[in-house]
């Protein structure tokens, strides 16, 4: 039997409802699933009520955007930025006040950068309205809003042949429109994940960036002082060679691994329990999230 402990509902930018994902998760023979929108836990009671009903075991998660702080060598005042860095929070309480400032700070950052990516688009002549993007989040019910919506907005009007497309020409890291937001710095994410209970968990390490294995062993160091609890180790943007390594990078620093697809429903060419992730992983996890209870 698999878990999935990485997946996205419309309660941030997947497209399958956080109470559809249930009965997906159990079509796919999965024993357990994580929801893990971005910077929100919306949607985690209602995808907790149908896991109950499909007999799916519940994790309560969240992806959190932290600052992956200026590269290697670079001042450390630096805004120089390069690569993404996401915490998962698994086995968070939804409720917890201090994650919920947090989500608070994290919507406030995005309805900030949002119309600034509008107006850069605009200026590059896509004829494009913020009010576009927010009709669509209407017709979703997300309160979460990202570039994914702009992408789809972008793809709805004939600018760009697809969101992978639309990431490239305009809205990804260094393409013409791309804006930063303000992320949460890494410290405040984990200590916000410990506040709710759950278990820190360094999303997609490859997505760091990092050059070579020096510079990663360095950032996870840095994460580990930080009290990062866990490494996802399997991936949809990991080959097997990355898998490998970051279990080797797991077991060299004494955390434990996660592991998950990054479901987005038809967002993204991802299907649920892709990743065939033990199900033991999950119980590794469950048990240490209840040992510190
Ligand atoms: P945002 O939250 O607005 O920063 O957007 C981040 C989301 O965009 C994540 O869910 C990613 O899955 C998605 N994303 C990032 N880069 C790309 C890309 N190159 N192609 C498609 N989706 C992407
Ligand atoms: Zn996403
Ligand atoms: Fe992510
Ligand atoms: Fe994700």
């Amino acid at each position: 039997m698999y878990c999935d402990l990485h997946t996205h509902s419309t309660a941030s930018d997947g497209t399958t409802a956080p109470s559809d994902l249930a009965a997906l998760a159990a079509t796919c023979s999965l024993g357990a699933i994580a929801l893990t929108d971005h910077d929100t836990t919306d949607g985690l009671d209602l995808c907790a009520e149908a896991c109950r009903t499909a007999h799916v075991r519940f994790v309560p998660g969240i992806e959190i955007s932290a600052d992956p702080g200026p590269p290697p060598g670079a001042d450390p005042d630096s805004p120089v930025r390069r690569g993404t860095l996401h915490i998962l929070g698994l086995f968070v309480r939804g409720d917890d006040p201090h994650l919920g400032a947090v989500q608070q700070r994290m919507r406030a950052a995005r309805d900030c950068r949002n119309p600034a990516i509008i107006d850069k688009l605009v200026e590059l002549g896509v004829t494009i309205e913020y009010e576009e993007v927010l009709e669509l989040a209407r017709i979703e019910g997300t309160a979460i809003l990202g570039r994914p919506h702009i992408a789809q907005v972008l793809v709805r009007k004939g600018y760009v042949k697809s969101v992978q497309d639309a990431f490239h020409r305009y809205l990804g890291q260094g393409a013409a429109a791309y804006v930063r937001r303000d992320r949460l710095p890494a410290a405040e994410a984990i200590e916000a994940v410990h506040h709710a209970g759950g278990l820190a968990v360094l999303a997609h390490p490859v997505q760091l960036g990092c050059r070579d294995e020096q510079q990663l062993t360095h950032a996870v160091r840095r994460l580990t002082d930080l009290g990062l609890d866990g490494v996802e180790t399997r991936h949809s943007d990991h080959t097997r060679a990355d898998t490998l390594r970051f279990e080797d990078l797991a077991s060299r620093f004494d955390l434990l691994t996660s592991g998950g697809s990054d479901f987005h429903g038809s967002r993204k060419p991802v299907e649920l329990g892709s990743q065939k992730v033990p199900f033991e992983v999950y119980e590794r996890l469950a048990e240490e999230a209840t040992r510190r209870r």
